[in-house]
């Protein structure tokens, strides 16, 4: 099996997404867009929004990118954008950042050309409508085009029933990425209304999805992206990048790239004696003063809770202010 560039870093949890539009003139029935994002145009890079482009090199730095994904929504809706961000991202981390961009769009010759230089590598999405005519389509002229101009360009597409379809193409493309079909808020009634469940209460795979793509799978340029790898490896990798540049001396790291450290929220009064108590009584780094609370060490919390007045609790989150994942009282 042969990876795209774009998939090895992604394994390594080094590429960022760049999210660039919910915008998108198709409307697929499996779309796995969240309400919040749908039609709308703003900007996240993995998945904080963006005010300001330096915001984009700002999140890249803190996962030491090597690589960055830009998804949609429709990309080429907004292409001055997305020039504007991959100029950016080049100029910043060097030609070598590697840059992949998903479409629906089968891309013009004119597009192919302003994006010559600052995407790496493309990855079309052709839907479901066209698999049985593939050969006929704007998708393969594109495939040819973009190839003569040096890009590397292949198909990702969802695990739909019909996909060996799309063997017939597999002579064109560098690769073919098969994403499992996920079951998401935006998308459980048209899948409910086509007799899909999800496999178990765990995850957000569809069952039988990986059995539609077992003939596809057979040949040596398709990869299949399980929706399990997507949370266990490539996120887990990219939160221990994250995590490693910006967790605090006293955040504690766990193994699933989430940190974890303790709370004391206190009325007013009581912060500032407690503050001046923990600066007289614990080690420099070992805590931090916010605006209502006070963040230490968790195993410094529960140490001294019972000497501490207030609320204690301890939190795992994503790092660099992301999800909170639990809460635990002390
Ligand atoms: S092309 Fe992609 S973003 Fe657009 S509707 Fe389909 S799945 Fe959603």
């Amino acid at each position: 099996m042969s990876l795209s560039k774009g998939c090895v870093l992604c394994y390594q949890g080094a590429k960022m997404v760049l999210f660039v539009t919910g915008r998108c003139y198709r409307s697929c029935w499996y779309c796995p867009l969240s309400g919040e994002r749908k039609g709308t145009d703003t900007v996240y890079a993995n998945e904080h929004p963006v005010d300001v482009p330096a915001q984009i090199i700002e999140e890249a730095e803190n996962m030491s990118a090597l690589g960055t994904g830009i998804t949609g929504g429709e990309p080429l809706l907004c292409l001055d954008k997305v020039t504007m961000y991959c100029r950016l991202l080049k100029d910043h981390f060097g030609p070598d950042h590697h840059i992949h961009l998903y479409t629906a769009k089968a891309p013009y010759d004119t597009e192919l050309s302003r994006m010559e230089g600052l995407v790496d590598e493309i990855r079309l999405h052709p839907p479901r409508e066209c698999w049985n005519t593939i050969l006929d389509t704007d998708y393969i002229r594109s495939v040819k085009r973009a190839k003569e101009m040096g890009y590397s360009i292949g198909f990702e597409v969802p695990a739909l029933p019909g996909l060996e379809l799309l063997i017939p193409a597999l002579p064109y493309l560098d690769f073919l990425n098969i994403n499992e079909l996920e079951w998401g808020d935006s998308n459980a009634y048209e899948m409910r209304s086509r007799g899909h469940e999800p496999a178990d209460d765990q995850h957000n795979a569809i069952q039988g999805a990986r059995e539609w793509a077992d003939e596809l799978c057979r040949h040596d340029n398709v990869h299949w992206c399980s929706s399990a790898f997507k949370d266990s490896v490539q996120l887990r990798e990219r939160l221990k990048r994250i995590a490693e540049n910006t967790a605090r001396s006293f955040d504690e790291i766990t193994p699933d790239g989430t940190i974890v450290y303790g709370v004391l929220e206190l009325p007013l009064q009581q912060k500032e004696i407690c503050t001046q108590l923990c600066e007289q009584v614990f080690e420099p780094g070992s805590f931090e003063t916010c605006d209502d609370h006070i963040e230490m060490a968790w195993w410094l919390l529960e140490k001294n809770a019972d000497d501490l007045p207030g609320k204690k609790y301890v939190v795992e989150r994503y790092p660099n202010g992301g999800m909170i994942v639990e809460v635990t009282p002390l």
